[in-house]
């Protein structure tokens, strides 16, 4: 009854005023909790910030019993489980890297008939063993299983932007575990991936929960390359114009972040290049100092993503394209976490739009070589460039530009001029004029020398694919990274990583996913964002 439901909520707002200190509910949170409460699955699409870990602590505190949380990265499980902590809610995580008596501390506390746990976070590889799961299957059998949530569930699809193979044996959830309520979380804006993860979780008449996902405090930019004198010289400029501000330089590859730290250097903006192609050591140095605010930008490729928990990033860049509108939102979405006003800035060249369709035309080829049913990723992959291609080269707003393209209505009054198209219609109108007479004069100019170069780098790319799918070849084949270019310095690393004394030709294939699932887990950990807890 509606007296019942007022109650109920009412309940519910005092254990968040109560716990975390805020006034009420943001958004549909509270729709969330009320669905895994009463028992039903549920897809939250939230955007970063919206505040989906509230969708499942809540829940945890508001019933006697265990929510398990499925995380992907230790580092950000330890991030979730420390604030707690000190909120005094009692939360644990498992992973690899805990000494095994504080691990023991936690199944003896799991196996006890009052678990005093209330949140246990977990990686997706310790759910794959079977050990865990005949324990949560335990520990349900005393009903004390309230909800799964799957943090990150856009993880789960090979749609997504960074998809992990051993999400995909979270699977294996419903079928052990058919009665406990899941809850599906993600920033992931995609229709396909969204389907993609209700269907491979396996949720039953989920209620699909979205937020809009307008980031009403970044201003969007784009400026042109073919239009500006250095492109170096003008990013230098607008960083020494913005003071001393936490940002992060996005390129497509390592020897730009290279060049283009050094360059920022020399001109006096304190700054570092983060790729793969840098020790581990290294790495994790530069994202200590940028993370203690030593040094002031980060020049980095896509492998500077996912847990990057710095709330105040006032800029992001990206000096060349990304390959689609949902890496630009996710990577552009990492400024202005804490609400104030950032920005997004994109230099975009026409030589860079070549490349990168180059790049991904090469990787439709050699998928068309390599398998039969592919064709269809990569015709997505360039429908999803040319939408990016459109926020640089078409003219109106750009805010209503992402949005349409995931699916949202927009009015005509939402961006408020904060983006340049908004702002300063009329020069952005004379920049794309001139831009248009700068194609047709390069229209073919395409470079020997940059052919070349990308054909080496893509034959690179696809050997170490090859080895890497050997180890996939069961149910995941040919999924592991082909169709994302931007998560190879990841899969690369990790498979670099595999010891090699102890796997062999003749290896069975559970001990090579044992030994990749591993690998897996410590290359995740490792990729220094363990780093953040000092923070
Ligand atoms: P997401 O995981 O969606 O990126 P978080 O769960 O990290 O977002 O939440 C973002 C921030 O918003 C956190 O600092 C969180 O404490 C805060 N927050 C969450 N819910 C509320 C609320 N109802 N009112 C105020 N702040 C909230």
């Amino acid at each position: 009854s509606k007296d019942e439901k007022r109650t109920r909520k009412e309940t519910l707002v005092k254990l968040l005023r109560w716990h975390f200190g805020y006034q009420d509910f943001r958004g549909k949170q509270l729709e969330a909790i009320e669905a895994v409460l009463s028992g039903r699955d549920c897809f939250c699409l939230m955007p970063t910030g919206g505040g989906k870990s509230m969708c499942y602590q809540i829940p945890a505190l508001a019933k006697r019993g265990i929510v398990l949380v499925v995380s992907p990265l230790i580092a950000l499980m330890e991030n979730q489980v420390m604030a707690l902590k000190e909120k005094g809610i009692a939360a644990e995580f498992l992973s690899s890297t805990q000494t095994s008596s504080v691990r023991n501390k936690i199944h003896e506390d799991l196996d006890s008939g009052k678990p005093s746990v209330r949140l246990l976070y977990v990686t997706p590889e310790l759910i794959a063993t079977p050990g865990f799961m005949s324990k949560l299957t335990k520990i349900h059998t005393r009903g004390l299983l309230n909800l799964i949530a799957i943090d990150e569930a856009h993880c789960i699809s090979s749609w997504g932007h960074d998809f992990r193979p051993s999400y995909r044996k979270l699977s294996s959830l419903r079928n052990h575990l058919p009665d406990v309520p899941v809850l599906a979380l993600t920033a992931t804006a995609a229709p396909k991936v969204q389907n993609d993860v209700i269907e491979s979780l396996c949720l039953q008449d989920p209620l699909v929960l979205s937020s809009s996902f307008n980031r009403p405090n970044i201003y969007y930019e784009v400026r042109y390359k073919d239009l500006l004198d250095d492109a170096y010289a003008d990013l230098s400029s607008v960083l020494k114009s913005c003071g001393d501000i936490c940002a992060i330089v996005y390129c497509l590859e390592r020897t730009t972040c290279d060049g283009l730290s050094a360059h920022l250097s020399k001109n006096g903006i304190s700054s570092a290049a983060y790729h793969a192609g840098l020790n581990n050591k290294l790495r994790s140095s530069v994202l200590d100092d940028w993370i203690s605010s030593k040094i002031q930008v980060v020049v980095a490729t896509v492998a500077f993503g996912m847990g990057i928990d710095r709330k105040d990033v006032r800029m992001v860049c990206h000096f060349n394209i990304p390959k689609s509108m949902e890496s630009f939102y996710q990577e552009s979405g990492r400024a202005g976490r804490d609400q104030l006003p950032s920005r997004s800035l994109l230099y975009y060249g026409v030589d860079d739009h070549k490349k990168m369709e180059f790049i991904l035309r090469n990787a439709e080829n050699k998928k068309l070589q390599s398998s039969s049913s592919k064709g269809e990723l990569s015709k997505k992959s360039l429908t999803d460039f040319n939408l990016m291609i459109e926020y640089c080269e078409g003219s109106g707003c750009r805010r209503k530009k992402i949005l349409e393209s995931f699916g949202e209505q927009v009015s005509a009054t939402l961006c408020k001029k904060s983006c340049d198209a908004c702002k300063h219609p009329n020069l952005v109108a004379k920049y794309l004029e001139e831009l248009t007479t700068s194609i047709a004069r390069q229209r073919n100019g395409f470079s020997r020398v940059f052919m070349s170069r990308s054909t080496d780098m893509i034959d690179e790319e696809f050997r170490i694919d090859e080895q890497f799918s050997e180890f996939w070849n069961r149910d995941d084949e040919g999924k592991s990274s082909e169709e994302d270019i931007s998560d190879f310095d990841d899969e690369t690393e990790v498979v670099k990583s595999l010891p090699r004394s102890r796997l062999s030709r003749k290896s069975g294939v559970d001990e090579k996913i044992e030994l990749l699932q591993r690998a897996e887990e410590n290359y995740y950990q490792n990729k220094n964002f363990d780093k953040l807890k000092n923070k």
